[in-house]
């Protein structure tokens, strides 16, 4: 896919080479996040970053761990060329190596795509902000470890990349190519346009009142759509697809459906455990954005998926 260089007044920030020492929440949720599963999306993930969002830390997790957490924005404001701590300009930040040039011309194209569809339907968006990171890092819903893959963080409106995981991507999951990393990157803001429009929200609330089952089931609609999402941008962006690019953002969602995953780690498959549902799910949600490029076709909510 042929992407334009970044806008330099996205927001970016370059944790890698950073050392974080603990405080706040963030160290919490060191020993508790490997255990619910890293993956892109980061489902299971993002429910405990909810949670941890809303109610200020793990103390309100069964009392696992004590102490508060800080579930507060650390840096919410754009901060392009605002040098200080964790905060680079744009340029400096994303200059870094090619995968991570990539991935900002990605969230740029992403971020104009949707600042667009927001005005079209007459609605407000905001910008989330990027944020590299290596080994460990800091995000406003606790500590960011790269065996976590992607995630987005709702309380601090972050997309969390380690661009290694693009690595994985490739050799581990079978899915390389400059598109598999463009619908990473595309997934993620996904999750930001549903914290914008409220979809997480929903879906929060509606976990709260739940079984685990039913959450599950809940966190794979939302996932689903934000492949949608992530097809939504693409086909905005149509004239700039390559040929191999839909085939590869294919392979990349076949590699990473629950159940392909569940049978790739030698393990029964437990559709009641899906968080992201299944490689034909993801597939097909991907594909229904990229042939309509309207977000009004992604509603995962209602029906079948
Ligand atoms: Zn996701």
């Amino acid at each position: 896919m042929r992407l334009d260089d970044f806008d330099n007044d996205i927001n970016v920030e370059d944790q890698r080479g950073q050392s974080f020492g603990g405080g706040g929440g963030g160290g919490l949720l060191l020993g508790l996040l490997p255990m619910i599963g890293s993956r892109f999306g980061c489902g299971g993930i993002v429910v405990v970053l909810i949670i941890f969002a809303v109610f200020g830390g793990l103390g309100n997790l069964g009392g696992l761990v004590g102490g508060g957490g800080s579930s507060a924005p650390t840096r919410s404001e754009r901060s392009a060329g605002a040098g200080g701590e964790g905060g680079t300009g744009a340029a400096a930040a994303c200059g870094v190596d090619a995968a991570t040039k990539a991935t900002c011309n990605a969230f740029s194209s992403a971020e104009n795509t949707w600042e667009q569809l927001f005005a079209r339907s007459g609605e407000r968006f905001q910008a989330p902000k990027l944020v590299f990171y290596g080994g460990s890092g800091q995000s406003g819903c606790g500590a960011a470890m790269s065996a976590m893959g992607p995630f987005y963080c709702p309380s601090d409106q972050g997309i969390y990349i380690d661009t290694s995981f693009y690595d994985e991507l490739a050799n581990k999951f079978g899915a390389a190519g400059d598109f598999a990393q463009y619908y990473v990157v595309a997934h993620e803001f996904g999750h930001h346009i549903q914290t914008l429009t409220g979809a997480s929200e929903r879906v929060r609330r509606a976990q709260q009142s739940g079984s685990e089952a039913e959450g599950n089931a809940m966190s794979v609609r939302l996932e689903l759509q934000a492949d949608c999402y992530a097809g939504v941008w693409a086909a905005q962006n149509r004239n700039r697809l390559e040929p191999g690019d839909v085939e590869e953002g294919m392979t990349a969602a076949q590699a990473i459906g629950d159940d392909t995953l569940q049978r790739r780690g030698g393990g029964r498959v437990a559709p009641e455990s899906f968080t992201h549902g299944t490689s034909a799910q993801r597939q097909a949600w991907l594909r229904r954005g990229l042939e309509t490029g309207d977000p009004a076709q992604c509603d995962t909510f209602s029906g079948a998926i």
